[in-house]
């Protein structure tokens, strides 16, 4: 594939120019959520501009353009997931909102005491609460599978703990600390193999690499638009139409019923069942231009792009003194989580923001991972196919300002 023509990408993304605290930004905090291309802020504003008003319940004109915009997301998610029938992506406000309502629609109608749900140590809190929520209130109880010290999920033991009391299992498809890509269509094999339905959260891995959730053969893809160039607030569950035919309504109101009587209500199918109230209209008109912008840069490009980032930034960073790594997972995506010996985490990012550099630290929402790993908080740089190795040359400099103060 040809190099990504990088200045003109980087044109593409206005904030990318700009300064912070007198220094030219250097935005490693793409994991967080990504920055937006011209394209989708044009198409957020022209929605506002011109084809603002509610959906599915106006006939006239601008009702029809909203509800076509609205619905054009849709379109694009599942196309972009290769998802069977777009009848099987329900828009949500983020992965959060996403895995909540299989935990709510999904898990608790279905679990009882001596059930089981399966997660990963690695997880972000967002894969692991809601199922906490669930199990207390069902008596179910929610296990985890282990990670090795190169903060790669232990196949075997996943497999292993893959019980029959185990009423659906869930992993991440890319580590937000780590970068860690987990072998999710392996996992799905063994799933199937014992009739255990699986959920994957795929935040991190739909800014990176080409989803395609039947040849991964799971049946709940949850993911977020903002971190993959989109307006935040803005999501989707996938779910297989069987599970969602199945699934009572988590949210209920407007938009979302066939019939309402107050000795009954008949619901929508999905997914309106699943779609209450006014939803982020202006947000998902970006989406397709945010998926667009992810296709016209092609995955192969971004691919090689980024990995040849990442390997550069792995690099740079290794000639650190006391710098401490986590994670060495053999197939990864641009995350780096790291701390210096002598230097607390926040007080790096708090003076790598005053050079400029925008890193996340603390504890990333994985709370179990950073207990695995025995801190309490590491430092993140994650990458995307917009940053330069200026930028990390520029980090690795503005890195060993800071601990010349610090340590
Ligand atoms: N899962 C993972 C792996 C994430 O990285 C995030 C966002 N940090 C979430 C879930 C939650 O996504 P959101 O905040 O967009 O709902």
């Amino acid at each position: 594939v040809s190099p990504l023509d990088i200045e003109r990408v980087r044109a593409d993304f206005p904030l990318l120019s700009r300064t912070v605290h007198g220094k030219p930004l250097i935005y490693f905090d793409n994991a967080n959520t990504a920055q937006k291309p011209v394209s989708v802020i044009e198409a957020v504003d022209r929605h506002y501009r011109e084809h603002n008003a509610n959906v599915a319940r106006a006939v006239h004109q601008l009702g029809e353009e909203a509800t076509s915009a609205y619905e054009s997301a849709r379109d694009a998610i599942a196309r972009f997931i290769h998802a069977p029938s777009r009848d099987e992506v329900i828009l949500t406000s983020g992965t959060t909102q996403s895995i909540n309502l299989v935990a709510y629609s999904y898990a608790l109608p279905k679990l009882k005491a001596g059930d089981a749900i399966l997660t990963t140590v690695m997880e972000h809190h967002a894969n692991i609460v809601p199922w906490q929520l669930v199990a207390e209130r069902t008596g179910a109880t929610v296990k985890a599978a282990p990670i090795d010290a190169n903060g790669e999920l232990i196949l075997e033991k996943y497999v292993e703990m893959l019980t029959p009391e185990v009423k659906l299992a869930c992993v991440t498809h890319v580590s937000n600390v780590l970068g860690t890509v987990n072998p999710v269509r392996e996992i799905a094999r063994e799933c199937r193999r014992r009739g255990i339905p699986l959920l994957v959260d795929g935040s991190q891995a739909v800014p990176h690499r080409p989803v395609d959730v039947q040849a991964l053969g799971c049946d709940f893809y949850a993911i977020t638009g903002h971190k993959m160039l989109g307006p935040t607030g803005t999501g989707a569950l996938w779910a297989k139409r069987e599970h969602l035919m199945a699934m009572p309504p988590f949210f209920g109101g407007g938009e979302m019923i066939r019939e309402v009587r107050f000795e009954g209500t008949v619901f929508a199918d999905p997914p309106h069942r699943f779609e209450a109230g006014t939803p982020n209209i202006a947000g998902f008109a970006g989406i397709p231009a945010a998926i667009g912008y992810l296709e016209g840069i092609g995955f192969d490009r971004l691919h090689a792009t980024e990995q040849d980032l990442l390997a550069y930034a792995l690099d740079a960073l290794e000639t650190v003194p006391g710098m401490r790594i986590f994670g060495r997972a053999k197939e990864r995506e641009p995350v780096i989580s790291f701390l210096i010996e002598g230097a607390h985490a926040n007080d790096m990012a708090t003076l790598l923001d005053l050079q400029g550099v925008a890193v996340r630290s603390g504890h990333h929402c994985a709370h179990p991972l950073m207990h695995f790993f025995g801190v309490p908080a590491t430092l993140r740089a994650s990458l995307a196919f917009y940053n330069t190795k200026a930028e990390v040359d520029g980090f690795i400099e503005a890195i060993a300002k800071v601990r010349k103060l610090l340590v």
